[in-house]
């Protein structure tokens, strides 16, 4: 027999010659990348469809990447060995390099992965988990209704807060999450975790926030208490307008006790008590602040055009204000416009 390519006179596959055959031919293959799903609370591994539990990752790994080489039919593998580098905490690059026999033939092979670690949560803990927890943190707005932009602000930094500490505890973790009377319930694994996102919310917000706790059973012999952290949210939020005494102020900052404020008549700053606050009135909120463009600038004042009459408006510059671009941020309110801000 010879080769239909090259000519070559010697045992041919599909009429080509061994060497013009593997050219065109392979018998190994890789996807670029493989997710390997990881429980977030017991580490088993998800591996074709049943966790499993490794002492090392890399073993975990290297059983997941020679579990998804695909093989062609007709080839089979005689050696195969799998290098593990890690490249960071989540993800490896694997190598592997394989022998193929393939009728008279023992073919060599390279070739290679990214694998990544996703956390993921096993039927097992799930299952334990949508039922167990020790605390509630109830999320609630006052007297204004937030936004859901708003709302899902708040559960976001509650998820990450415990996805935080849940880095380094098992024990941590939510473990429902209902929305209800403007608001959230989240339900957590803990006490101790409970108390500690009530108080993070309550100083990030400059929330108010109340425990109270109710005996749930018994077990060996032990009272079981649950306990229910109400945080309540302030009406405003950073970068809110709020009226205190007839003025408009800006709110700079909020937190544990107090929030700091700017007058927008005349830039003076302002600390106010958090409990001075609780039923303020938000005459503004970020999207109520508008661009606009700078006609002139003098020593005190500068001259704009309204954002929305398109007039030429005087008003003065806060001291200490220096402009950066061609437009600044105002605020119209009852007549006038307001500087916030470049
Ligand atoms: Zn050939
Ligand atoms: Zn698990």
């Amino acid at each position: 027999m010879f080769c239909i390519k090259c000519g070559r006179e010697e045992r041919t596959y599909d009429s080509l010659c061994a060497s013009c055959y593997l050219q065109s031919n392979r018998f190994t293959r890789l996807p670029e990348h493989l997710d390997l799903q990881q429980c977030a609370h017991c580490d088993e591994y998800l591996m074709d469809k049943r966790w499993v539990k490794y002492d090392d990752e890399s073993d975990a790994v290297c059983d997941h990447v020679s579990g998804n080489l695909q093989l062609r039919e007709d080839g089979a593998i005689k050696d195969i060995e799998i290098g593990v580098e890690s490249i960071d905490r989540k993800s490896y690059q694997v190598h592997v390099s394989a022998l193929v026999r393939y009728e008279d033939l023992e073919i060599p092979e390279e070739s290679g992965t990214l694998v990544r670690i996703k956390r993921n949560v096993c039927p097992k803990c799930n299952k334990i988990m949508g039922n167990y927890f020790e605390s509630i943190v109830q999320i609630r707005p006052s007297n204004r209704r937030f936004s859901d932009e708003e709302r899902e602000d708040v559960l976001r930094r509650a998820t990450e807060y415990v996805e935080g500490i849940g880095k380094h505890s098992k024990e941590a973790f939510i473990a429902k999450v209902t929305q209800t009377h403007g608001g959230y319930d989240l339900y957590i694994s803990t006490i101790a975790l409970g108390k500690t996102l009530a108080r993070e919310l309550t100083s990030v917000y400059g929330a108010e926030h109340k425990e109270s706790s109710t005996l749930h059973g018994r077990k060996d012999g032990q009272d079981i208490y649950r306990v229910t952290y109400l945080v309540r949210l302030p009406p405003y939020r950073v970068r809110d307008i709020i009226e205190l005494n007839g003025r408009p102020y800006l709110v700079q900052s909020t937190g544990p006790q107090s929030a700091k404020l700017r007058s927008l008549r005349n830039g003076e700053k302002l600390t106010m008590a958090n409990t001075g606050l609780r039923d303020v009135k938000v005459i503004g909120t970020r999207s109520d602040v508008l661009d606009a463009v700078v006609l002139t600038e003098g020593r005190r004042e500068l001259q704009l055009l309204h954002p929305k009459t398109y007039k030429p408006v005087e008003i003065r510059k806060p001291q200490g204000f220096e402009r950066t671009g061609d437009t600044v941020k105002v605020f119209p309110y009852e007549g006038e416009l307001y500087l916030i801000g470049n």
